[in-house]
């Protein structure tokens, strides 16, 4: 029988596959609704994230909600919004490799609870994870691409759009585009009935790096 988000949410709760268990305060699931039609997918949780629980809650989670707000009108409880990685690498060091791989199945259902038609990969880790490209955010961004039955629009980290500069910069110009354009996706699904979920991957986008856990983990569902 499948499982509820809250049913997954709770085992997760007390998750030990991998080594990040011994220093979390907490497994950061997701947050938001169940049925959203956007996903948000960022790295991992730093730390008031790893406080509180929830990710993105702190500066870069501030902006998140502004342009939520701002370009979808959407509040933050009516998308999702979770990481690749669920518990807090130790001083926000890069997510190993095992670490990535014991956390995928998480994700992987994740998506397939919520069936989102749109997912926005935030910054290079999580656009290269679920798009499975070496390109940097920068070559990715500004762009939709299909992927099994669903949308993926990348664009930057907030985090990094702050440390760059803020509102000022470039970099938030095209930020706020990439918002733009995952407004206007999200208006043309909703003109066309939703497809059936594909099982079979699209052809690959920048098939630089070949196959992933996620990818073959996907294909199950
Ligand atoms: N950065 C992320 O990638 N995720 C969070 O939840 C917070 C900061």
């Amino acid at each position: 029988m499948t499982r509820t988000l809250d049913e997954v949410a709770v085992e997760a709760a007390g998750c030990t596959k991998c080594g990040l268990a011994n220093g979390r305060t907490q497994v950061v699931f997701g947050v938001g609704s169940s049925d959203a039609d956007v996903m948000f997918i960022g790295e991992a949780p730093g730390f008031h994230e790893d406080k509180q629980g929830e990710p993105f809650v702190g500066a870069a989670g501030q902006l998140l909600t502004r342009m939520l707000d701002e370009v979808l009108s959407v509040a933050r409880q009516d998308v999702y919004i979770a990481n690749v990685i669920k518990c807090r690498p130790p001083g926000n060091r890069d997510p190993q490799e095992d670490e990535i791989e014991s956390c995928t199945p998480w994700l992987v259902e994740q998506v397939s609870l919520i069936q989102p038609r749109v997912i926005v990969t935030l910054g290079n880790f999580a656009t290269k994870f679920v798009l499975q490209t070496a390109q940097g955010i920068t070559r990715m961004r500004g762009r939709a691409y299909p992927w099994h039955g669903r949308t993926v629009v990348p664009t930057f980290h907030p985090a990094a759009i702050l440390r760059g500069g803020g509102e000022s910069s470039r970099q938030f110009l095209e930020f706020r585009e990439d918002f733009e354009l995952i407004r206007e996706t999200l208006a043309t699904l909703n003109r066309d009935p939703a497809p059936e979920p594909v099982v079979s991957p699209d052809p690959v986008i920048v098939p630089e790096v070949a196959g992933s856990a996620l990818e073959e983990q996907l294909e199950l569902f």
